[in-house]
């Protein structure tokens, strides 16, 4: 027994060294940040402002792919099965905790197959619409709707996608079942509202701020319980008139699971580091999005938040009755 633990505890210690060893060159080539949609959204444009100062910090380019597909499960998947070796991490939002209850059949463990580096973001959500959308509010939107439900079509980024999870929300606020469109994210979505071949959608301030500035879409609400401070004249959605609706998105980065804990501390304090640069302090801000306090981007806090997201919004998916095969 004193011998079983005697080797157990130098197997420990080789591996540690051997980690602090890996870790202590790390970053020695290219760090691959996995979004899981498409170029031009609203995730895709929160890891591309990461990624310029995590560059800087860690002294190495760190570039952003984009695996999309699937409501973001498809690039899940595929982080999921990355080496767990520090140069493939992962950039995702509130769908880490959303997918369980959506898919019957999820190919990974939002919990179980990632280390979690730390949270980023909280971004608000806009209801926007395509400019000569005839409502002129919430009432009249939901009066619209409701009466045209046939011809009005509401676009998403797919089951799992922070779009879907808030029009199902709409949808189920309102008991109207529309037409949804499915993109592989809300860049080309937002590309057809301003063409005008889709109706509306509900999608990140990330994507829809500057939009809404130059006039060219419609914007009925913010699904935050306060006002943002760059769309100040936009009333939330329970202002407008769907009392208690509320929905906040929120990014963080993870890493497959097993990659060794030195390298997930230098990437947790890298992104730290990364939130208080002037560059993603201000373009955050212009975009409607606020990072989170140092406290929050941490491995702990980031397990706990996903933990009692997936068990809030379980129960209210199942409920709405949405799910994947
Ligand atoms: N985050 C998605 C994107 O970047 C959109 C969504 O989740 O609704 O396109």
């Amino acid at each position: 027994m004193r011998k079983m633990l005697l080797l157990l505890t130098m197997a420990g210690l080789v591996l540690f060294s051997f980690q602090s060893l890996f870790a202590a060159d790390y970053p020695a080539k290219v760090i691959t940040i996995i979004v899981p949609f498409t170029a031009g959204g609203p995730t895709d444009t929160v890891a591309r402002l990461m990624a310029v100062p995590m560059s800087k910090a860690l002294n190495t380019q760190v570039i952003v792919e984009n695996v999309d597909g699937a409501g973001g499960t498809v690039g899940a998947n595929r982080a999921a099965k990355s080496a767990p070796d520090g140069y493939t991490i992962f950039l995702h939002h509130i769908g880490m905790a959303t997918a369980p209850a959506l898919y019957r059949k999820l190919p990974y463990n939002p919990i179980t197959d990632f280390e979690p580096i730390g949270l980023i973001n909280e971004v608000p959500m806009t209801f926007v619409a395509k400019k000569d959308f005839p409502a002129k509010n919430l009432k009249e939107l939901i009066t619209y709707v409701k009466a045209n439900k046939a011809k009005v079509n509401l676009a998403n980024a797919g089951l799992g996608a922070a779009s879907h999870l808030c029009g199902t929300l709409f949808m189920t606020a309102i008991e109207t079942d529309l037409t949804t469109i499915p993109y592989k994210g809300t860049g080309p979505a937002m590309n057809d509202l301003l063409g005008g071949q889709v109706d509306f959608m509900c999608d990140q301030t990330t994507n829809t701020t500057s939009q809404i500035k130059a006039g060219k879409i419609k914007v009925y609400g913010v699904t935050t319980k306060k006002r943002v401070p760059s769309l100040p004249d936009v009333p939330t959605m329970d202002e407008a008139g769907l009392k208690g609706f509320e929905v906040a998105i929120w990014h963080a980065f993870y890493a497959p699971k097993g990659t060794p804990k030195p390298i997930i501390d230098k990437l947790t304090k890298t992104v730290q580091v990364a939130l208080k640069d002037n560059m993603v302090k201000q373009r955050f801000g212009d975009l409607g999005t606020e990072p989170v306090s140092e406290d929050r981007a941490t491995p702990e806090a980031l397990r706990k938040h996903l933990k009692a997201e997936t068990d809030k919004w379980g129960p209210i998916l199942k409920k709405a009755g949405v799910y994947a095969d």
